[in-house]
């Protein structure tokens, strides 16, 4: 345990004595019960000799919690109003470095200064989706994922073929990344709560994650397939060379989308730019 952190005020005496107030255009849903945040910064498996990036601090119980472990922490917030606040923290802790700015602009590699960065989050529910697509299929590679979403999308992530909440997000998250699901927040923790209730998924590279090349084709062939998802493939995927590409996969042409596994998928998109 780090002493400067121990003697912080409360989150709750932060946000006050700073003025400060959610706002929903920003996503804002705080975590203020240290015993969630310590329990996600345990889910990241970090410590001392890591480097974590965190986006979105927002009053910085994640944060706080992320240091606890030893972790250096580069976070990114787009708030302004939270600068002060965010600088009392690293002013007493000089583990962690401030930027302030759009977490869908910010380059992870320049951040990252070339080592290996461990991405944590309790993710602007408004942006998470686009910001996971970003670091799964840019041209920076996480050391590991550890972040809260709203569980819909959580489940859209972890879901199996055959599952209503398979789709194109599954079969890209799971052709990058071993993909967890380990653990439920209900919406009652955060302040102020959300609609619904939330998850943390814990995601790691998989080795042999497909090129940027074949994740495009993944990424063309998985949307015209599940565009049109109650549809055969034969014709959701005509536009895409139709039956010879799925009979050359392997695939059964008048099967549906969501009946085709990961395999299937990374098959039809080795045919594609066949
Ligand atoms: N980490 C804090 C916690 O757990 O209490 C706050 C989480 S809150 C759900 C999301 C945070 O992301 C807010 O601080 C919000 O201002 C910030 N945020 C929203 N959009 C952002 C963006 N595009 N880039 C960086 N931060 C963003």
């Amino acid at each position: 345990m780090n002493d400067p952190l121990s003697e912080l005020p409360p989150l709750r005496e932060s946000l006050a004595t700073h003025g400060l107030l959610a706002k929903k255009s920003f996503g804002q849903h705080f975590l203020l019960d240290l015993n969630i945040t310590r329990k996600i910064a345990r889910l990241a498996a970090v410590g001392a000799d890591d480097h974590v990036l965190e986006v979105g601090p927002g009053p910085g119980g994640l944060t706080r919690a992320l240091l606890e472990t030893g972790a250096r922490v580069t976070a990114v917030e787009k708030d302004e109003r939270f600068r002060p606040l965010l600088e009392e923290l690293s002013g007493v802790c000089p583990a962690l470095a401030l930027v302030f700015g759009d977490a869908l602009q910010v380059n992870e590699t320049a951040l990252a200064q070339g080592e290996p960065a461990h991405l944590v989050s309790n993710l602007p529910y408004n942006v998470g989706t686009p910001l996971l697509i970003k670091w799964l299929t840019g041209p920076w590679t996480p050391a590991s994922l550890t972040l809260m979403f709203q569980k819909e999308v959580a489940d859209r992530i972890v879901a199996g073929p055959g599952d209503d909440a398979y789709g194109r997000l599954a079969v890209i998250v799971q052709a990058t990344c071993h993909a967890q699901r380990v653990m439920d927040v209900p919406a009652r923790a955060f302040t102020p709560p959300p609609k619904v209730d939330s998850a943390v998924v814990r995601l790691v590279p998989r080795p042999d994650r497909p090129s940027a090349e074949a994740l495009k084709s993944l990424e063309r062939v998985t949307a015209a397939a599940f565009g049109q998802r109650r549809k055969m493939l034969r014709s959701s995927l005509k536009v895409l060379g139709g039956e010879s590409l799925i009979t050359a996969a392997g695939l059964d042409p008048q099967a549906r989308a969501e009946t085709i596994d990961l395999a299937g998928f990374l098959r039809l998109a080795d045919q594609l730019r066949g």
